[in-house]
């Protein structure tokens, strides 16, 4: 508890009705002190939970020092009692204005006083408290939002890979065609499989498997590169690349470009006849494919580049078979 006063007398007066309470009082000598202990100076301030200000002093009147106190954060929530000699209305008004909680009259009766100031200190610690649950609060819920952004990044992404999994996909297959659908806007699909690659695994094992699908996946992302477009592990060892506003020559042309990609990388596959991991890739694109369906589509055209002998391009046509 902290007694902002000028008068010795009234200081000793409170101090002395305030002891039976068993809380530390103290009693600046000036309102620098006050400032000090208030930690208004900048350095660390002690826990006062109530000041009793007095209304009238002569370096500074009560009401002017409680302004400058509520300009402090960490005061904002520190309970203020008014000393005063009279009752002025007027004046209370004033000070309440100014953020004082409650006034006393000079002489108070002691009893009156500690209720009084008693109940000043419990309302500051319960309005602290209050804040410091809110702040817990903000805190939590900041976390909590940055752990649904990681959870639902992470429902979207493939593990092994890192591409978009084929939910990620398929929502963005169904946003695509119903772009299509509303402004006619070419989507195309490229289906890629990687050749042979059950022979891979199985002389290379599983392990030496999933680090080619890492590969792979890295060389398929370096090849689809605009931000609209989406690259995905569609399943075991197949990808799927959605490129909007792309006619079936320009994705033809990605596909051309994931070959070459992969001849210069020259993944080494001991079971591969040309020594070197390949995929295939179906290629299709609306509107032309709009009466087989994209996917289907593209799918046909992924088995005509294997039956066609692998490591190849095919474009779907309408009417090719
Ligand atoms: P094709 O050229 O006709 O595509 O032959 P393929 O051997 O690539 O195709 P197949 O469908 O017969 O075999 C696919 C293999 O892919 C089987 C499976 O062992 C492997 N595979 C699928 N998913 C994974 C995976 O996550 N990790 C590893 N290491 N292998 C996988
Ligand atoms: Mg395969
Ligand atoms: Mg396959």
């Amino acid at each position: 508890m902290l007694i902002v006063d000028d008068s010795v007398v009234v200081r000793l007066m409170l101090t002395r009705a305030l002891e039976p309470l068993g809380a530390q009082v103290r009693c600046p000598a000036s309102l620098a002190e006050a400032r000090e202990l208030l930690g208004m100076t900048g350095h660390a301030p002690p826990a006062v939970d109530v000041v009793l200000l007095d209304q009238v002093m002569p370096e500074m009147d009560g009401v002017s020092f409680l302004r400058e106190m509520r300009t402090h954060a960490h005061l904002q929530e520190l309970s203020v009692i008014m000393v005063t000699a009279v009752q002025d209305e007027a004046q209370l008004e004033v000070a309440f204005a100014a953020g004082a909680m409650d006034y006393v009259t000079k002489p108070c009766p002691p009893a009156t006083l500690r209720a009084r100031t008693s109940s000043g200190a419990r309302l500051t610690r319960a309005l602290r408290a209050s804040r410091e649950r809110a702040l817990e609060l903000q805190s939590a819920n900041a976390q909590l939002a940055d752990l649904n952004a990681q959870l639902s990044s992470l429902s979207m992404t493939d593990a092994l890979t890192g591409l978009a999994n084929r939910r990620a996909f398929d929502r963005a297959y169904d946003y695509a065609l119903a772009q299509h659908t509303r402004s006619g806007m070419s989507v195309a699909l490229l289906m890629v499989d990687i050749d042979h690659f059950k022979r891979y695994n199985d002389a290379l094992g599983h392990p030496a498997g999933d680090r080619c699908l890492q590969q792979v996946a890295a060389a398929l992302r370096g090849c689809v590169r605009r931000s609209t477009d989406v690259v995905a592990r569609y399943g075991g060892e197949e990808f799927a690349a959605l490129l909007t506003d792309t006619d079936l020559p320009g994705a033809a042309a990605v596909g051309q470009r994931i070959l070459r990609r992969l001849t210069e990388e020259h993944i080494l596959h001991p079971e591969h006849p040309l020594g070197h991991v390949t995929v295939s890739i179906g290629v299709a694109a609306l509107p032309d494919a709009q009466q087989h369906g994209l996917k289907d589509a593209a799918d046909h055209a992924l088995y005509r580049a294997k039956a066609t002998g692998r490591n190849r391009t095919v474009m779907w046509r309408p009417g090719a078979d």
